[in-house]
């Protein structure tokens, strides 16, 4: 069984079909989605049609979406990501903001090792930044490998259960293809970056597969066409800061 993982598309449709043409449809079988389908970019109802034209296995709401269809307020939200979620809710069709309103709060369980959240397993809204964080998110479930999204940043926590405590194993900057079988006896927390919207100081679109027999985990990193996205978000009227970051990686 191999899944391909995305995570923050942030409707960006550049970045999510440049990713889906470096991994054509006989490279996984089942496609599982960590949230934030939307908001920030300049394609939103095209992005949600896309993801559900691929027929996704498994999809978890992010805060994102929610702000979108109205499930939560926009006041925690910084300017500009307020903007840009008013102006993403305007493009949303019926159809398109029923589906992303039914989407499940995480964690969602995909087989008896993998669960997908957004945030953490215990909190879709927590931010998983370092190995502190990592610990806190794997004590609060007993799966051995999750995938989180939220905060644009690939890692790749690995636990040990013992006194070596928690690692993140992705070398740094990460390159555009690594590899890792995961560890029967140890426990992983994943993130496989954005795709959307990375900020992790690589402006590559980011990526997972997992190969669940083998335990091999592939991150990829993806060049695409950012001025083509950035066209598409001046000519809606978003925010500069959010059009200058996309090309920035942060
Ligand atoms: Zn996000």
């Amino acid at each position: 069984m191999r899944y391909l993982i995305l995570s923050d598309i942030h409707a960006n449709l550049t970045a999510l079909d440049t990713v889906m043409a470096a991994l054509p449809r006989d490279t996984w079988d089942d496609l599982l989605v960590l949230g934030d389908l939307v908001g920030y970019g300049p394609d939103p109802g095209a992005v949600v049609d896309r993801i559900r034209e691929l027929n996704p296995s498994a999809v978890v709401r992010g805060n994102h979406d929610r702000a979108a269809v109205g499930l939560i307020s926009v006041e925690d939200f910084n300017p500009a990501a307020a903007r840009a979620a008013q102006w993403t809710a305007d493009q949303l069709s019926a159809d398109q903001r029923d589906w992303l309103a039914a989407l499940p709060q995480g964690p969602l369980a995909v087989s008896p090792t993998v669960l997908l959240c957004h945030g953490t397993p215990d909190d879709e809204d927590t931010y998983v930044f370092d190995e502190l964080d990592a610990q806190a998110a794997l004590s609060t479930v007993s799966r051995r490998v999750i995938f989180y999204g939220h905060t644009h940043q690939a890692a790749v926590y690995e636990s040990t259960g013992g006194d070596s405590g928690i690692t993140d194993l992705l070398p740094c900057p990460a390159p555009a293809h690594w590899s890792h079988v995961l560890a029967e006896s140890r426990r992983y927390l994943i993130n496989p970056g954005s795709v959307g919207q990375p900020r992790d100081k690589d402006a590559r679109a980011g990526c997972g597969l997992y190969e669940a027999v083998t335990g091999e985990l592939t991150l990829l990193r993806v060049d695409y066409d950012i001025a083509d996205t950035q066209d598409r978000m001046r000519k809606a009227g978003l925010p500069a800061s959010l059009i200058n970051r996309l090309a920035m990686g942060c």
